[in-house]
């Protein structure tokens, strides 16, 4: 059973569709709008791209992941490269204050050890979010689009590394 607050919001969807017009976008219409940027960023609530840069619908695609790391992304890429082509700009988003700044893969072992059944090799074969300095982890997520080479050549060239200050409200290259 949901609880109240999936309930409540529930009913704001009926309260957003009274009013709803649909976008043309890409699922209907390939070609009408197509998104020309794909944005890598993270699930934190207030690193929210669509609010700090401004996008207008159908401008980019975005994937939210934990500390906005890329490794779990790339099969996703490659699908949504296919999908869609033409994107002319990868941008990878980190922010300060990112909660995988806070996270120890052993704090996170330690975490899922806890379950039954689950072994140490079942733990260490995670690819785990954790960030110990916010430079370099947007530098290697780069680097590792850059290197990797299912992902089409263009879009691994065109791919670049931000930080997003969650205080000011900028964001920076990297
Ligand atoms: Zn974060």
């Amino acid at each position: 059973m949901a609880t109240s607050l999936v309930n409540g919001i529930l009913e704001r969807n009926k309260d957003f569709a009274a009013y709803h017009r649909p976008h043309k976008f890409f699922s209907e219409s390939i070609g009408l709008i197509r998104p020309s940027i794909l944005i890598i960023t993270c699930l934190d609530p207030r690193c929210n791209p669509e609010e700090f840069l401004c996008l207008m619908p159908g401008e980019a695609i975005i994937f939210r992941v934990g500390g906005g790391r890329v490794a779990p992304l790339v099969a996703q890429i490659t699908s949504l490269d296919c999908f869609i082509g033409g994107f002319q700009d990868l941008m990878i988003i980190h922010h300060t204050d990112c909660g995988a700044t806070y996270l120890t893969e052993e704090k996170i072992h330690n975490h899922v050890l806890k379950e039954e059944g689950v072994s140490v090799e079942d733990a260490s074969s995670l690819v785990l979010p954790v960030i110990a300095d916010l430079e370099q982890s947007v530098h290697d997520d780069v680097k590792l689009l850059k290197e990797t080479k299912v992902i089409r050549r263009e879009l691994r060239e065109c791919t670049k590394g931000y930080l997003y200050d969650v205080k000011t409200g900028l964001i920076r290259g990297v």
